[in-house]
């Protein structure tokens, strides 16, 4: 899951029009249709230990797809993908391609990264309700993603709603970790869930500020491409007490100093200045300006200066690239033989790793410096910025949420939607979640959602789906 938009954000600025919280909770205490069906499945889901190396993930799969099978579906629309110890799931809900648009797919990942129950203060394996928070490993990455979806489609079955175009969910089982099954899903598999576009329900979503009130709604639509390089400094060492001044290790760090001056060239598309645009009014006024002016002209020094003076903004006018692991020499009294460091880099669409290692080359200067590619690293557009997709998430998010900023937005990466969007499928990732930063705790203890949140989500995709996939 991609961190959210954050930090920055401060004061509600927003118009009156939103209403606190409190009502639209009380608004939602009516019984909502099949509340209980995701209430059930994601209190089910939470307690299977779906981590990396307990084989859990094909357990949670098969139990949804029963509940599917219960819900009406047909057995050849029901696909379970197995890869390793984990596994995929797909259902096709069959429209009756009346619209003659190609499908929709919806996606989230079943898999959830390790917690230690030693370490929280509830067992992390068990959906707990205290202090109006669902807290348990998944209650927002991404059970909830899984949840919410499910049960949108198993409502729409319910209520006899024939969508006009087909709607496919798609859910992976090792987003955390390996995504292979996303490649898989997106590879070979891609008849099964080939698209018009994607939805993705992990990341983006509702931001509060610290007094509750709803700040803005951000829709992940590209993201920075994960790439991680190993630059080694080589030397043939020697004894301690006979220094020479070639080392490996003063070799690497002038290298290293080389690349925390670097200043990469600036980057924008269409998503990144509609983005600062729609900010701009959220953050301090200097911030703001700041967003405004790179908005009209991305050349412009000092807007640049400011922003890139804040990372969780900086991200979005260029790569960049950090040292972040060392290694070198093998005994306190000899010359270094090798020294190593990590270099991750969040690479803007549109340039490809390869460019991004020519660059590294150059600023760090030293042609005797070795460099790796780790693992395969892969590159994908940004998505554009469909109308029909932002109108429907407007709708729905207005309908409780009236005048909220829906926000475009590109992530630092990486997610199961860079597997769909470099597979040719554009996507889009938003939760139903609404929550304040300072409760954001996805991978960390005590992860945990407003319970609030829940009913919201369902009525958020039921709109969606109705409006996308009706008539
Ligand atoms: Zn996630």
């Amino acid at each position: 899951m991609n961190k959210r938009v954050s930090a920055l954000i401060v004061a509600a600025t927003l118009s009156t029009a939103l209403l606190p919280l409190q009502v639209l909770a009380s608004q939602a205490n009516a019984p909502l249709p099949f509340f209980a069906t995701a209430h059930t499945i994601l209190k089910d889901s939470i307690a299977m230990r779906t981590v990396e190396g307990y084989g859990q993930v094909p357990r949670l799969a098969e139990y949804l797809a029963d509940k599917f099978r219960q819900g009406g579906f047909d057995e050849q629309d029901i696909h379970l993908l197995p890869q390793g110890e984990t596994t995929a799931l797909i259902v096709r809900f069959r429209g009756d391609g009346r619209s003659g648009k190609k499908p929709i797919l919806l996606s989230a990942h079943m898999d959830v990264v390790e917690a230690n129950p030693d370490d929280w203060q509830r067992n992390p394996y068990e959906l707990t309700e205290e202090d109006g928070f669902y807290f348990g490993r998944g209650t927002s990455d991404n059970k909830f993603g899984v949840a919410t979806l499910s049960t949108t489609l198993l409502r729409l079955k319910a209520e006899g709603f024939v969508p006009s175009r087909d709607i496919i969910l798609a859910l992976s089982g090792d987003e955390e970790t390996a995504m292979a099954t996303t490649m898989l899903m997106a590879g070979k598999y891609k008849h099964l869930i080939d698209a018009e576009f994607a939805l993705v329900a992990d990341g983006g979503g509702g931001l509060l500020d610290e007094a509750g009130q709803p700040i803005s709604f951000t829709v992940d639509s590209a993201e920075k491409t994960y790439a991680t390089y190993q630059v080694t400094a080589r030397n043939p060492g020697g004894h301690s007490s006979l220094p020479r001044t070639d080392n490996a290790i003063y070799d690497l760090v002038q290298a290293l100093a080389n690349l925390r001056d670097h200043d990469f060239a600036v980057r924008y598309n269409d998503l990144t200045l509609a983005y600062f645009r729609h900010t701009a009014p959220l953050v301090d006024k200097a911030i703001g300006d700041a967003m405004l002016t790179f908005a009209d002209n991305p050349q412009d020094p000092q807007a640049l200066a400011v922003l890139r003076a804040h990372p969780e903004f900086g991200g979005s006018t260029g790569t960049t690239c950090v040292a972040t692991m060392l290694k070198g020499g093998h005994a306190e009294n000899a010359l270094p033989q090798s020294a190593s460091a990590t270099i991750n880099c969040r690479i803007f669409p549109g340039i490809s790793v390869e460019d991004t290692l020519a660059e590294l080359r150059q600023v760090t200067n030293n042609a005797a410096l070795e460099w790796q590619v780790l693992d395969a690293p892969k590159a994908s557009d940004a998505s554009p910025m469909r109308e029909d997709v932002f109108t429907a998430i407007a709708n729905a998010v207005h309908a409780k949420y009236p005048g909220l900023p829906i926000i475009p937005h590109m992530a630092s990466g990486a997610s199961d939607a860079l597997h769909f969007r470099a597979a040719g499928i554009p996507s889009y990732t938003f939760t139903g979640i609404f929550i304040k930063s300072s409760d954001e705790f996805a991978h960390g203890l005590n992860e945990r959602v407003p319970v609030e949140t829940l009913p919201f989500a369902l009525g958020m995709w039921h709109s969606i789906l109705t409006e996308l996939a009706g008539d």
